[in-house]
């Protein structure tokens, strides 16, 4: 089938490789997964991953409604700071409720009482390399630093959330701060019936040491008597899409310049906030190309490449990962194009999940 470019391509076999090493974790070591719906909520592919995960985590009222409405299983809420109006609606769909601090915990107590609560602690130790994505950056208001206010909430949950990581692929780490939390966190994890350990692990990654990571996850729930959660999410859809480009024109300054009918900033906009290139399926060789996107903005660059081919104008370029992170985000900045949703199913059909047209970019502001 040939579908006209820009669109995002999920590929189901490859998410079903992330699927059963989330099925492995779980076996191995008890685990719970529920995926991190802010890092990819495209819920075409739902059906597949709520057969080997066990529900999803939110950053908001709209997230756990999505995630309540397409996904099932498990439903926990989790905001930086809810309102009432989100509080009333939320203890309607949600299996657990996660407070970012003691204060608002106190707040809606009484509104949510019946629910299992839970409260984000901030371990003071983080993994990432960037100061814009580290919970536990200077001055972070990301959980509850204080031991002694946490202690003081123990009547009122039964279960801590600890995100600590961002694209943590080496497992030294994890399992040395992880250390570092049980000993500082000790009260804490003896009275508590669950503990998240957040997001941000690589587990899915090409060798990554799963065996000693589900002994290791294991460990800790025997140790404190407690169910274990991992709340995956670039983890849980890692190298399982592309977005698929083809090119405009070819322009030259200094450079050879090819340009896409699809945008960093309005398709894949942490390539421009974390300043990193996108990677591409495309085979290298010497023909050197900036590879540039169609708005307005300057800087509006994919990356510089060596490729084996030259372009043309109709050539494709294939830009992989793009699920995490990216289709979330996507926005009509621009009036680009939105690249369409396509799904290649497990039976190896390929299906247009979602057509973007101007009528969307309309309905978009008023
Ligand atoms: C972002 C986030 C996640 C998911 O992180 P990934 O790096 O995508 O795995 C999980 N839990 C919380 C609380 C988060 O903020």
């Amino acid at each position: 089938m040939q579908i006209q470019t820009p669109y995002y391509l999920i590929d189901e076999r490859k998410l079903l490789k992330n699927m059963k090493k989330i099925e492995y974790v779980r076996k191995h070591s008890g685990a719970k997964s529920v995926l991190a719906l802010k890092c990819f909520s495209t819920w075409s592919v739902f059906p597949l991953m709520s057969k080997y995960m066990d529900g999803t985590t939110s950053s908001s009222l709209f997230e756990a409604k999505l995630g309540y409405e397409k996904f099932g299983k498990e439903t926990h809420a989790f905001s930086v700071a809810y309102s009432k109006d989100d509080i009333q609606a939320l203890k309607k769909i949600s299996d657990k409720v996660i407070f970012n601090s003691v204060s608002q915990l106190n707040m809606f107590y009484k509104d949510v009482k019946n629910i299992k609560l839970g409260l984000r602690v901030n371990p003071g130790v983080s993994y990432s390399h960037f100061d814009l994505a580290d919970p536990a950056r200077k001055y972070s208001r990301l959980g509850e630093f204080d031991v002694k206010k946490v202690l003081s909430a123990l009547d009122k949950i039964s279960g801590v959330m600890f995100h600590y990581n961002c694209e943590n692929s080496d497992f030294e780490s994890f399992s040395k701060m992880l250390d570092l939390i049980a000993k500082k966190y000790e009260k804490v994890l003896q009275k508590v019936d669950w503990v998240s350990l957040g997001g941000g692990l690589y587990f899915t990654k090409e060798g990554y040491p799963l065996d000693k990571f589900c002994n290791k996850l294991k460990e800790f729930s025997a140790k404190y008597g407690v169910q274990v959660y991992l709340e995956p999410g670039e983890s849980a859809i890692t190298q399982t899409c592309e977005l698929v480009t083809s090119v405009l024109d070819i322009v030259h300054n200094g450079k050879d310049i090819a340009i896409v009918d699809a945008s960093t900033e309005a398709h894949m906009l942490d390539l421009l906030i974390y300043k990193t290139p996108a990677k591409i399926a495309e085979k290298l060789g010497k023909n050197e190309y900036i590879i540039a996107g169609r708005s307005c903005l300057a800087g509006d660059v994919f990356g510089t490449y060596k490729l084996a081919a030259k372009l043309k104008v109709g050539s494709k370029i294939r830009f992989v990962d793009a699920a995490g992170y990216t289709m979330v985000k996507k926005n009509w900045f621009n009036g680009v194009k939105m690249p369409a949703i396509v799904v290649k199913r497990l039976n190896g059909k390929t299906e247009i999940v979602r057509q973007f047209e101007y009528k969307d970019f309309e309905k978009n502001l008023s």
